[in-house]
């Protein structure tokens, strides 16, 4: 499939998922994830009109970033040591890995220190498996709680990754899980705005995941593909 088809393959299933969940289309973002691809794949998908792009490690997406000038709009997805954030700040808008407060205060610094902000989504590890990264929901509420006075960093919503399992309907729980959390923290009214966004689903399980509120899905291989061969 050519990288037009495959975006029009998406284009129709997130459309299809909004229909089956009484959801608008326009309240569903694509993060392409070009993290297995090229650079000039990469400049192939902005010039297909897709905005956002996501990457998740800093010595691969610097380079293509520095290539591409900055074009699009850019979202850190994997996880991020510390000593890497002076890379992601100023060249990412957006973070959907935040998973400890080291991290935040860290993005705190080098943000201020450019003088610019990042948007953040708080990873949980829903399912609680070991091999994944982020807080539990237990913890959610002390974090916004410590986060709440931070000015560069600002936490928009959730971030989760759902277990790798055959069926995506077995992925639904965990997505559900993920809005009904966002839902509990605004109730408590932690942050100075309501935590609006969802980004949940990948290739795999996007369809469930739009189904049970995601507001950012990140696509790598159904949508750009996983090499060289589109
Ligand atoms: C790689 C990756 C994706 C995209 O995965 P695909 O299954 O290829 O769509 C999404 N989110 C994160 C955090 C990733 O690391």
């Amino acid at each position: 499939m050519s990288l037009k088809e495959r975006i029009k393959h998406v284009e129709s299933c997130i459309q299809a998922a909004c229909d089956r969940s009484g959801r608008k289309r326009e309240d569903v973002n694509i993060v392409a994830v070009t993290k297995y691809v090229s650079l000039e794949l990469t400049r192939s998908v902005l010039d297909e009109g897709i905005v956002h792009i996501g990457e998740n490690r800093p010595q691969n997406a610097v380079p293509k970033w520095e290539a591409l000038q900055g074009r699009g709009v850019w979202h850190f997805i994997g996880h991020l040591q510390s000593r890497k954030v002076k890379d992601v700040i100023g060249r990412f808008q957006y973070i959907h890995s935040l998973d400890r407060l080291s991290l935040a205060l860290e993005l705190e610094k080098r943000a201020a220190a450019l003088d610019t902000t990042i948007l953040a989504f708080l990873q949980v590890n829903v399912s609680g498996e070991e091999s994944k990264q982020g807080i539990t929901p237990e913890e959610a509420t002390e974090f916004l709680k410590e986060t709440a006075s931070l000015t560069r960093v600002k936490i928009i919503g959730l971030m989760t990754m759902a277990p790798i399992v055959d069926d995506p309907e077995q992925a639904r729980p965990v997505f559900r899980k993920l809005r009904e959390l966002r839902d509990e923290l605004n109730a408590q009214g932690l942050t100075k705005e309501p935590l609006t966004e969802l980004s949940m689903g990948m290739s795999d399980d996007f369809e469930v995941a739009i189904e049970e509120g995601a507001t950012w899905v990140r696509l790598g291989t159904l949508l750009v593909g996983k090499g060289e061969e589109t």
